[in-house]
């Protein structure tokens, strides 16, 4: 039999497998028995797998930035123990379903913090998605018309969790609060959600302009809810650098 990696090359195409260089994959390996050979391709293959999909898994969550815990200076921000955020890391709050929501003035490190757990969710194989509230009613106002808000909306459901920020920034129509309950309920118990908000709950009426529907959403969000109230200076202002 003749064989050239043009061939193994076309067949691992045909077979929808990725290209694999086997001068390194097989560098120092003298004496393998053909099922070794095969079993180190295999494993190849599946480590080139997995690291493609855990690329789209990070790309599809959609983080306007990578925040760590690490960089976030807890001494600056103190009404946040760094213990609690390091509990929340272990993810059970994932696992039980529980909400998170973040609440307090600009530049706190609201956003900082919803990231940093977001990155840490990827790093230990979830998928987590990130909308601003905005957004995340302009996807569901154009569900019915748009294949990609569809797709968006259906990847959110089946996420582990989802953050939604800057909720409170927009003062939303009766018909966008209606769809942000449905949404809400739609991950009730299932899918977690993490809110940032620069809002006190007992301000959220005047945003989502109706009492009753109101209720409806926070009834939902802090049945199980994990509520990080957040005080001091902004970061932002106090660490702000002049071009000059
Ligand atoms: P918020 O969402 O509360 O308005 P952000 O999380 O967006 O605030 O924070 C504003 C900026 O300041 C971001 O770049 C964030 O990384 C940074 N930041 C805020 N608080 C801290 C902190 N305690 N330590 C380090 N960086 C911080
Ligand atoms: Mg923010």
């Amino acid at each position: 039999m003749t064989t050239s990696v043009d061939n193994i090359t076309a067949l691992l195409s045909a077979l929808r497998m990725s290209p694999v260089n086997f001068d390194n994959l097989y560098a120092n390996q003298n004496n393998l028995t053909p099922l070794q050979s095969v079993e180190i391709f295999l494993r190849e293959q599946q480590r080139i797998r997995i690291d493609k999909q855990n690329a789209l898994r990070r790309k599809r969550a959609n983080l306007p930035a990578e925040k760590k815990l690490k960089s976030f200076d807890f001494g600056f921000q103190r009404s946040v123990p760094k213990e609690q955020m390091l509990r929340l890391c272990d993810m059970t709050w994932v696992e039980q379903a529980y909400n998170i929501c973040f609440l307090g003035p600009p530049g706190v490190g609201k956003t900082h913090l919803a990231l940093a757990l977001a990155v840490e969710a990827l790093d230990k194989g979830y998928i987590v998605a990130f909308e601003t509230l905005d957004n995340l009613i302009k996807l569901l106002k154009t569900t019915e018309v748009s294949t990609i808000s569809k797709r968006r909306i259906s990847y959110l459901k089946k996420s582990a969790f989802v953050v939604i920020d800057e909720v409170g920034f927009m003062p939303l129509t009766s018909a966008e609060a209606n769809l942000f309950f449905g949404f809400v309920s739609s991950m009730d118990e299932r899918v977690s959600i993490i809110i940032t908000s620069n809002k006190g709950f007992d301000e959220w009426a005047d945003f989502l302009g109706d009492a009753t529907i109101t209720t409806a959403i926070l009834d939902r969000l802090i049945h199980h809810c994990e509520i990080i109230n957040m005080t001091g200076k902004s970061y932002r202002l106090e660490h702000r650098q002049s071009i000059t």
